[in-house]
């Protein structure tokens, strides 16, 4: 008998109406690890109602309450790290030793959005002596959240926070194949840190089903969708019959870029970072580098060796896990397969790892091609996997024009010693973040989110705020 996991509704765990349930498997062994409850419409309907009818009391609180609430959310996480960052491990397959710094960042969230609930202001517009008028900021009222499955807390933390601090009640519906950590999250969210039954729901489900209903329920004014673009897509689409406002972040195939001027030992080992942290599973992942024609062949020896230092494994000190779903992993596969048929020969990878503690689960060796031109699908598509296309580049006006060649605009690096040219290149590229002589980053204060097909709107910072609002303006005549 498995262990099941079920949906969190107004303070208590329900198991699903109909006695529905998907397997979940664990991706270190492959094996299956729990059943996951499958909300119908009705359920996702009910759970909505919850979150409506606890919206006016949350609304209504004094926004440094609020702000309280979230405040002291952080500090159960905190105390919970372990078990959050043991059940995100297990289910992800992401490395134990990365739990501790994931937990805080979502801790971070909630401190953050808290104290700026009670910072929020409106504004004085001033329209002339004979008016009085001014802007207030409303909470639309509930806020769906659909995540995926490759960073779940982290992904959750980042939306549910400002939602909440704006006054929204939140209903969630993390991802099949992880949805555990979340459900705990509630569940510590109203058994430890006092939140009202209602403001935090989460139900779960495949999202083709749980989508549409959520989309239908009369009671969401607003979703806050990450995920692939196909997904996002679809929903979009449903979405638009209801002139639903959506937040949409969606994937990237982001270009790293790399000058004959860089620290070309610090880039090389941020680079191999950029495409095997979390084993390519995340949304700004630099999988296409570009590198200056004159230091290429240098430069990718450089990464040959730090890609070579790359430990994965189930184990808790491992750098990089497996990949979390077998639909993914058998995805990713298939890249190897169609690089062979274009002749492509991996600088390193382009196998399945060899060693027999590795063949049960879903791991996959980080894998560098070379000779990869810009519109080849591997370069086009995103795998979200370790799975890297290098592309040379003549110059700085080559290396913006090969960058922005690209449906995708998440984000992107450049290694540069020239701060001319890093503010230039910087300026010129259609990405919503730029990270300059270190790839990742991104701060709980730095807006996220993507151009052109990564997405619309934008998850954390103080945009984040204004976007789980709507404003209202007040003309008095006097
Ligand atoms: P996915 O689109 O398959 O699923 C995401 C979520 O949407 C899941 O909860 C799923 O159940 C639900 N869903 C699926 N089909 C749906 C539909 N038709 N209507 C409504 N909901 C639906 O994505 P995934 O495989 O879980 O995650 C990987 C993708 O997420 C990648 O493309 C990655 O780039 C993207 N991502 C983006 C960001 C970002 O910030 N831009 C962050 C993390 C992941």
């Amino acid at each position: 008998m498995h262990a099941r996991i079920l949906n969190f509704v107004h303070g208590r765990s329900v198991p699903a109406a109909q006695g529905r349930y998907v397997d979940k498997f664990d991706p270190r062994t492959g094996q299956k690890a729990a059943e996951v409850a499958c909300s119908s419409p009705a359920e996702v309907h009910q759970a909505a109602a919850s979150c409506a009818a606890a919206f006016e009391a949350w609304r209504e609180l004094r926004p440094t309450e609020r702000g309280r609430h979230l405040v002291e959310l952080a500090r159960v996480i905190r105390r919970h790290g372990g078990s959050l960052g043991h059940i995100e491990s297990r289910e992800t397959g992401k490395p134990g030793r990365e739990m501790g710094s994931l937990i805080d960042l979502v801790a971070q969230f909630f401190e953050y959005y808290g104290g700026l609930a009670g910072a929020m202001d409106g504004e004085l517009v001033d329209v002339g002596a004979a008016y009085h008028s001014y802007v207030r900021r409303e909470p639309f009222g509930v806020v769906g959240v659909i995540l995926p499955w490759n960073a779940p807390l982290h992904q959750a933390a980042r939306a549910i926070a400002p939602a909440l601090a704006a006054g929204n009640t939140v209903l969630a519906k993390p991802s099949e194949h992880t949805p555990g950590s979340l459900v705990e999250l509630a569940r510590l969210a109203v058994d430890e840190a006092g939140l009202p039954p209602g403001v935090l729901n989460v139900v779960l489900g495949e999202g083709p089903d749980i989508g549409p209903a959520m989309v239908e329920s009369p009671h969401l004014r607003k979703i806050s969708f990450t995920g692939s673009v196909r997904a996002g897509q679809a929903l979009g689409r449903i979405a638009a019959d209801r002139i639903l406002p959506l937040t949409l972040e969606l994937g990237g195939k982001s270009a790293n870029i790399v000058f004959d001027d860089a620290d070309l030992q610090a880039a090389a080992a941020g680079s191999a970072r950029a495409f095997t942290w979390n084993s390519g599973q995340w949304c700004a992942a630099g999988t296409r580098l570009l590198v200056q024609r004159c230091i290429h062949d240098d430069f990718v020896a450089r990464l040959v060796e730090s890609v070579r230092q790359v430990r994965v494994g189930p184990e808790f000190d491992a750098t990089a896990g497996p990949i979390t779903t077998r639909q993914q992993y058998e995805k990713i596969l298939g890249y190897f397969d169609m690089a062979a048929r274009a002749g492509l020969k991996p600088a390193i990878g382009g196998h399945l790892p060899r060693e027999e503690r590795l063949q049960d689960g879903w791991f996959i060796e980080p894998t560098i091609y070379t000779g990869v031109s810009n519109d080849m699908p591997l370069a086009c598509e995103e795998i979200f996997g370790p799975v890297l296309c290098v592309i040379p580049f003549e110059d700085e006006a080559d290396a913006v024009r090969i960058a922005n060649d690209s449906p995708f605009g998440l984000a992107a690096g450049i290694w540069s010693r020239d701060v001319g040219r890093v503010h230039r290149v910087a300026a010129k590229l259609e990405a919503g973040r730029i990270v300059v002589n270190e790839y990742g980053g991104g701060f709980v204060q730095n807006p996220c989110g993507g151009y052109k097909q990564s997405g619309y709107g934008r998850e954390q910072g103080l945009d984040a705020l204004a976007h789980y609002t709507q404003p209202k303006s007040v003309i008095i005549r006097l």
